[in-house]
């Protein structure tokens, strides 16, 4: 075991304790709701619960898609649940957030993506939460852009759709997913008005010149925000670190990104998509 895959200190992380956690834990479990945070092992739990915020993930728990770097259920998923719309958008009412994240597994079984799940979802969330700003961080369409435009038209501030990696290693990480038709989408998502962002996880064995590639082709796509953070296997059967990238590289990756046209660029080792994901609303 090579000691660059163990785990540097800068990666630790705090418990999650407290009263709003335990707050967010308790309605999650009461409205029978899925989020990201758990199902992605995220690190930032402890901070996140801890300020009464999470990532809802909607469309069930089960994906059609089995990215290698991801750690929610592959399978053929059960029927969509129509009361899920109503349910998310209570949840984020009784915990007061002022700023929601939503995301969804991918249902390619589904002729519409999802999309109407997706924007009902929206769409009540507002009529509870009327000041409550949203963020919906949508799955590849595979090039039906009606569903996109379904998807996205419910009255979300920001919009996200995560590249994940380079395209190189898209056939190793996203086996299921285009980089060009990823690229497109966030395309169509800036010309239809919304604001865009996106995220790339780095440690996967990508090069820095493929990282700027990936940057300049996100600002000719219209992509508004960038989130960069450190890939971190979830089990032994996912695809491992290749490297722990120093927090003095990704401020470097900042500076960069913003040379280059992105309005926003979010960077550093625990960094997720939904990280700090209430700055983006005004970017
Ligand atoms: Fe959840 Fe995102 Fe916070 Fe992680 S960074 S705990 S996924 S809200
Ligand atoms: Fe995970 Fe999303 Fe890939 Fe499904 S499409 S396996 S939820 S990253």
């Amino acid at each position: 075991e090579s000691t660059r895959r163990k785990k540097p200190n800068w990666l630790r992380v705090k418990l999650p304790v407290g009263k709003e956690y335990a707050k967010v834990r308790r309605l999650v479990d009461q409205h029978k709701l899925h989020t990201i945070c758990e199902s992605g092992n995220c690190p930032n739990m402890g901070e996140c619960w801890g300020a009464g915020t999470a990532t809802f993930m909607i469309l069930g728990n089960v994906c059609t898609r089995s990215c290698s770097f991801c750690a929610v259920a592959t399978g053929r998923p059960p029927e969509y649940d129509e009361d899920e719309p109503r349910r998310v958008a209570e949840a984020i009412k009784l915990m007061g957030v002022k700023h929601a994240v939503l995301t969804s597994v991918n249902r390619d079984e589904l002729k519409d993506r999802g999309a109407e799940i997706w924007y009902q979802t929206v769409v009540k969330t507002k009529e509870y939460s009327p000041e409550t700003t949203i963020e919906t961080l949508i799955p590849d369409v595979k090039s039906n852009w009606d569903a996109l435009y379904r998807m996205i038209s419910g009255g979300q501030e920001v919009v996200s759709h995560n590249m994940e990696t380079v395209e190189s290693l898209y056939r190793r990480v996203r086996p299921q997913a285009k980089y060009q038709r990823s690229l497109e989408q966030i395309k169509l998502t800036k010309e239809f008005g919304k604001r865009t962002k996106t995220g790339i996880m780095l440690g996967l064995g990508e090069k820095q010149d493929e990282i700027y590639k990936a940057m300049d082709d996100l600002v000719d796509h219209g992509c508004d925000i960038l989130t960069l953070g450190q890939y971190l296997q979830p089990t032994k059967m996912h695809i491992e670190v290749a490297e722990f990238i120093h927090p003095d590289t990704f401020d470097h990756y900042r500076e960069e990104g913003l040379k280059r046209g992105l309005k926003y660029v979010e960077s550093g080792p625990l960094v997720r998509s939904s990280y700090h994901a209430e700055r983006h609303v005004n970017v």
